[in-house]
């Protein structure tokens, strides 16, 4: 620890004798992105990650090589550490308390215990949408065959989605039927679920907000996002769908709820707007969120920075976005043709030569179908002008449209 006062109270300042450490549990691709973030600031940064070569690591002033859980590691980073925060949501609740006792920790595990629990998360909104005038969708949590009986018709069809370490559409099967629910709960190998109905999406929003130990909080703009395959394909901001009345609903909603969390550290809310322009809540992330990533090229604070200033308890920073962008993610199919199995270098320096384009690429060695390998923000003045990069930085890269 570069301070001498109480770890808990005082801002964590940037300096080089003796350098001040802030500290990240995970390796992949955000916590890189972190890692930028804070280094630039001044900061060094260490990485608590088990895998040898990975995103964070390459970049991190300190790789510790440990699981999240290793008492070890934990109190290496901890000890070093002003600030210690997450990149990755499944980590252990128990992990991020255990480090509060040494230091900083930012979000805290309370809040991220939330969001690592759908049913806990599911009941947080609904506890909390007199404040945040939001409501998730209908549910009913199924644990157990009797649970099954009892689903109501007004249900189904719907979407049964494990409790717990869903991501990218994973722990998820879509069910028309009881005898559907049956099935797919039995193949989930008596995990708990939550059914939710399914609603008729006219198009998915996600909120960014940041929320610094004094309570003050930011709202970014609202972001429009698609997916495909489960996976986030391209984020438009600010949305083009997006009327600015569900807009603010969406922005008081999230501020509402990060206010209520008593949370610190950035943290990202994904909505549905239905088609009869009603705003549904669906989960949070405790952390920076792949539909942020165009804040770092179109906003004067990006939401790495804004997690570095957060958990630094330094102030806040402006939110404000200078440009319009179109964010596209780059997964490992572009490294393949049509089924070939020998991986080639997509074309880069055709994708440099477009007007406004920031490739960020994460360092993975090896690149799988559908693994995150990296995104490309298309910045410009007109949300037109984005979009038409991108659509000829999907052609460069054979990526349907
Ligand atoms: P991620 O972590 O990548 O955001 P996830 O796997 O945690 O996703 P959700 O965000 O809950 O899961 O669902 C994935 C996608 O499935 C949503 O973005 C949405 O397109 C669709 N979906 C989920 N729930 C519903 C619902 N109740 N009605 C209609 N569509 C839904
Ligand atoms: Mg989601």
């Amino acid at each position: 620890m570069s301070n001498t006062q109480h770890p808990l109270k005082t801002a964590a300042i940037p300096s080089t004798t003796p350098a001040t450490w802030l500290g990240v549990m995970g390796g992949g691709q955000l916590g890189r992105m972190f890692a930028h973030a804070a280094q630039s600031l001044g900061f060094k940064v260490a990485v608590l990650e088990a895998e040898q070569d990975c995103p964070a690591g390459q970049v991190a002033d300190l790789h510790i090589h440990a699981g999240y859980t290793d008492e070890d590691g934990l109190a290496q980073l901890g000890g070093l550490c002003a600030a210690v925060t997450t990149e990755f949501e499944n980590v252990s609740a128990v992990s991020l308390a255990t480090l509060a006792e040494q230091t900083f920790v930012a979000p805290a595990a309370s809040g991220v215990s939330i969001a690592q629990d759908r049913i806990a998360e599911k009941q947080f909104f609904t506890d909390c949408s007199l404040l945040s005038g939001v409501q998730p969708a209908p549910h009913r949590i199924i644990a157990t065959a009797a649970d099954i009986d009892a689903i109501p018709a007004e249900l189904l069809p719907g979407i049964l989605k494990t409790v717990r370490m869903g991501y990218d559409g994973k722990g998820q099967v879509r069910v028309r039927s009881i005898e559907d629910v049956r099935g797919a709960f039995a193949d989930m190998q008596g995990v708990t679920c939550i059914l939710e109905k399914m609603l008729p999406l006219a198009y998915e929003v996600s909120v960014l907000v940041a929320r610094g130990a004094d309570g003050q909080a930011v709202v970014y703009p609202i972001a429009e996002n698609v997916h495909r395959d489960g996976i986030l394909f391209t984020t438009m901001v600010p949305g083009p769908n997006v009327s600015a009345a569900s807009a603010k609903q969406a922005q008081d909603a999230a501020l509402a709820i990060i206010a209520r969390l008593d949370y610190v550290g950035v943290l990202c809310i994904e909505f549905f707007v239905l088609q009869d322009g009603a705003l549904v809540v669906n989960e949070m992330a405790p952390r920076p969120h792949n539909s942020g990533h165009y804040s770092i090229d179109a906003c004067i604070t990006s939401q790495f920075e804004q997690q570095v200033r957060a958990m630094a308890r330094l102030p806040l920073g402006d939110v404000r976005q200078h440009s319009f962008a179109v964010m596209l993610n780059i997964l490992g199919d572009v490294w393949f043709d049509d089924d070939s199995v020998a991986a080639r270098e997509p074309a880069w320096e055709k994708i440099l030569a477009l007007p406004g384009a920031h490739l960020h690429l994460y360092g993975k060695a090896e690149a799988r179908r559908a693994r995150k390998m990296g995104h490309i923000t298309f910045v410009a003045e007109s949300m037109q002008q984005a979009q038409q990069q991108f659509a000829a930085a999907c052609t460069i890269l054979g990526i349907a449209q």
